[in-house]
């Protein structure tokens, strides 16, 4: 069929011992960023979302329209289709899996709990059982979150601080993940790597992420809140420029031991890892809003109130030497160059035309394609 054709071409590597990814949520924010480097690279890359609605449906179409010109294809469905993801492990010997689809946001957590339950835990499951019974058997490298550390105040954050108090359901399920891939590690030795990621954003960012929204508010004149902690302390983020997360991932992807498999041959347990990839530098999100304030020329027009409980944490910091250690992960992108590419492709995606616009046209700008 031409569908099995074009699952076949996207997912073979252009390049010798080059990877084959089967890449989930790759409509998404991170998914389509790893997607477009991996194919950079020469390996193979084949894409799996549902296009769910959680955010503007034509963002992640768009996504889509971008990584079709790298040729890149996106089966449409859902993580929780055994057919599905039996028949993809069954036309590409796969060597990897990117696990990306999942629930993100903590806020709608608490208008539905159940989508959470139903990416975070259900996919992930049928997901492993589906590697599981592949064979080859992929390495899998996913997205955990920051998240699963919850109001722990023991900063920086190190991948052995306590994560038994999460915040939020969405983090009591990341959680819940990491758990679940210990099972089937320890059971069935799937190769297995957790990635922490801590407030990813850039160029086809997230419209549900403060930077976001307070783009699109501050360019309409409209008010923004900033959250205060209760105690009057500023609320902070290890906000993490997308390019340095697409490098942590591919490096994760690429130190990946394989699956020993269930009472495999290879001696010794799989790989089971779990990494922080962050900053290292929080910036308070007042401090956003004041970068934000100049690279779109305008004053934000503030209203400063106390965190109600909602799923948020007061502040993030990020350690990141094991990821370092492992595969050379080292952020290089500070919050303001981040964030003038960030609003420079806002600017052009929603055709604002500003003065601001040209302004942010610095000369060792390159855009990314
Ligand atoms: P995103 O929402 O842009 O991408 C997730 C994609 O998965 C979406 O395109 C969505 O349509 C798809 N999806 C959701 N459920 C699915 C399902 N059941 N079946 C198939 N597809 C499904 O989010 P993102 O920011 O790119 O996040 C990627 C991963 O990183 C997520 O696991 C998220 O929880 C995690 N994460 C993100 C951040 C961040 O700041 N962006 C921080 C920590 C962790």
């Amino acid at each position: 069929a031409a569908w099995e054709k074009q699952v076949r071409h996207s997912s073979t590597p252009r390049r010798a011992n080059g990877l084959s990814v089967l890449v989930t949520g790759a409509a998404g924010f991170v998914g389509s960023h790893c997607s477009m480097a991996l194919k950079k690279r020469g390996d193979g890359v084949l894409g799996i979302d549902n296009f769910n609605s959680y955010y503007d449906p034509l963002l992640k179409r768009g996504r889509q329209k971008l990584l079709a010109q790298h040729e890149i294809f996106i089966v449409e469905g859902d993580i929780n289709d055994a057919e599905l993801l039996s028949k993809l492990f069954d036309i590409v010997p796969f060597t990897h899996v990117l696990h990306l689809a999942a629930q993100a946001g903590v806020r709608y957590a608490m208008k539905n709990p159940q989508s959470y339950i139903k990416s975070n835990i259900g996919g992930f499951v049928n997901l492993l059982e589906m590697v599981k019974l592949a064979n080859p058997q992929p390495a899998i490298v996913w997205a955990s979150s920051s998240s699963v550390y919850g109001l722990n105040t023991n900063v920086p954050f190190s991948e052995n601080h306590r994560t038994d108090q999460p915040a939020s359901l969405y983090a009591a399920t990341k959680k819940a993940g990491e758990e679940i891939a210990h099972t089937y590690n320890h059971i069935y030795g799937l190769s297995l790597t957790a990635l922490r990621f801590f407030t990813v954003y850039g160029p086809w960012g997230r419209p549900d992420m403060a930077y976001f929204f307070f783009t699109k508010d501050m360019t309409q004149g409209k008010p923004i809140n900033v959250y205060v902690t209760q105690d009057d302390k500023e609320v902070a983020r290890d906000f993490t420029y997308i390019d340095d997360i697409v490098k942590g991932c591919l490096g994760a992807l690429d130190t990946a031991e394989k699956s020993t498999g269930s009472g495999g041959k290879k001696k010794g347990p799989a790989q089971l890892r779990v990494y922080n990839l962050g900053n290292t530098s929080p910036v308070s999100v007042k401090k956003l809003v004041t970068i934000l304030e100049s690279l779109l020329n305008v004053k934000a027009k503030k209203n400063v109130i106390k965190m109600p409980r909602n799923g948020d944490v007061p502040f993030t910091h990020a350690n990141v030497s094991l990821a370092y250690r492992d595969f050379g992960y080292k952020p290089t992108t500070d919050l303001s160059s981040g964030l003038r590419k960030f609003v420079k492709w806002y600017l052009s995606y929603y055709g604002i035309q500003s003065k601001v616009n040209k302004e942010l046209d610095s000369p060792n700008d390159h855009s990314e394609d």
